[in-house]
């Protein structure tokens, strides 16, 4: 499958934007207009899923809590495990945590410690890359269990945010579409 430029463009168009929310002054890109419209969903599963088809990914690691939604369609699709890094408090066993600093505000993020083993082909999936905070966070948690290769995937980005730039140059980072 080649991917649909004009349908996944007609997915962003289905994203709906929420002045001030959470806070005054963000623009909230609410990704939940997308994934209550089949059409959309279809578009953007079908094209997360041919990105990484080839690529050897054994687990994908789905970040609370709407890259839980892309991350479960991933897995289950290119015959991967998932792994939920998740809020604190949420693990029930052995997790190790990063505090970050979000677009709006500060956070933690904890993930299983035996969740990653160092044969893993690790591709860590969320929504939106707003300033990357949080997947930052996210890469260096997965990077301590040191797995063989780690991939970053979002839905979309807010590219005035510079999100990218944050990761280090050798790791491939992508989104679908950018606002
Ligand atoms: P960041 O760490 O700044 O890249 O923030 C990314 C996380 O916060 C993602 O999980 C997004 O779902 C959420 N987020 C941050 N900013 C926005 C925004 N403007 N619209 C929608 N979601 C956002």
């Amino acid at each position: 499958m080649i991917m649909n430029i004009k349908e996944l463009e007609e997915a962003k168009s289905v994203v709906r934007n929420v002045p001030d929310f959470p806070v005054k002054g963000i623009q909230f890109k609410d990704l939940t207009t997308l994934f209550k419209d089949a059409k959309a969903l279809r578009t953007v599963a079908d094209a997360l899923v041919e990105m990484y088809r080839d690529k050897g990914i054994t687990k994908v690691v789905g970040i609370e809590a709407r890259g839980f939604i892309g991350g479960a369609i991933l897995a289950t699709e290119l015959g991967a495990g998932f792994v939920p890094l998740r809020k604190p408090g949420k693990l029930p066993a052995i997790t190790i945590k990063k505090t970050y600093t979000k677009e709006y505000g500060v956070d933690v993020i904890e993930i299983h410690q035996d969740a990653i083993t160092p044969d893993d082909v690790v591709l860590i999936h969320d929504d939106l890359l707003a300033t990357g905070g949080t997947m930052l966070a996210a890469y260096e948690l997965v990077k301590i269990m040191k797995p063989k290769k780690i991939y970053i995937n979002f839905i979309c980005g807010l590219k005035d945010l510079g999100g990218v730039e944050k990761f280090p140059a050798d790791v491939e980072v992508t989104t679908l579409f950018d606002f």
